[in-house]
């Protein structure tokens, strides 16, 4: 009898301990990796908006305080949207939550018209920053107020419009390998 639950005891305390043990090396595991996928989501959207001297890739925001782009279709939008907030899928608004908290992306469908998305950064290692994702045809309109420029990427594809003071770099996947349509 005695000897029993000597052997019950014992046999609990290896699997507590092995369960610390365990319990350990994950949460270890755990903070190396969230650390490494931070570093890289941070430096995957700074690829995206921001370029080699700093400055935003957009050019200057707007009167509103919203950077821009135009894009051809609300499908075009919603991918490059999709870039930026991981797991975006076309719902009215969405908040992405970069691993080891270094910030959000939050999305929200444009309201007026020509407007497909608004997306706001608020990330650690980026400048806090408003982009207003428009209709192409809409930034041709009447309500443009700065020249802006079609580009096509090389590496990717994407078509887009930015302002001309812009840096040429493509919104989706950072390539410099752009070119003036
Ligand atoms: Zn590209």
């Amino acid at each position: 009898m005695k000897t029993n639950r000597f052997y019950i005891l014992l046999v609990t305390l290896m699997v507590c301990t092995s369960s610390v043990f365990v319990a350990c090396s994950n949460d270890d595991d755990d903070n190396a990796s969230s650390k490494e996928l931070g570093d890289k989501a941070v430096a995957e959207l700074q690829t995206r908006l921001i370029d080699e001297d700093g400055a935003i890739v957009f050019g200057e925001p707007n009167d509103n305080g919203f950077y821009e782009i135009g894009l051809e279709s609300q499908n075009d939008a919603q991918k490059l949207v999709t870039q930026y907030a991981k797991g975006y899928a076309g719902t009215a608004t969405y908040t992405y939550t970069l691993p080891d908290t270094r910030g959000t992306v939050r999305v929200d469908k444009g309201e007026e018209v020509g407007v497909f998305y608004n997306v706001k950064f608020d990330v650690k290692g980026i400048p806090q920053m408003k982009l207003q994702v428009s209709d192409i045809n809409y930034m041709d309109g009447e309500n443009i107020i700065k020249a802006i420029t079609s580009y096509k990427c090389n590496n990717c594809g994407s078509q887009f419009k930015l302002p001309n003071m812009a840096a040429k770099i493509c919104p989706s996947c950072g390539s410099s390998n752009v070119v003036k349509q």
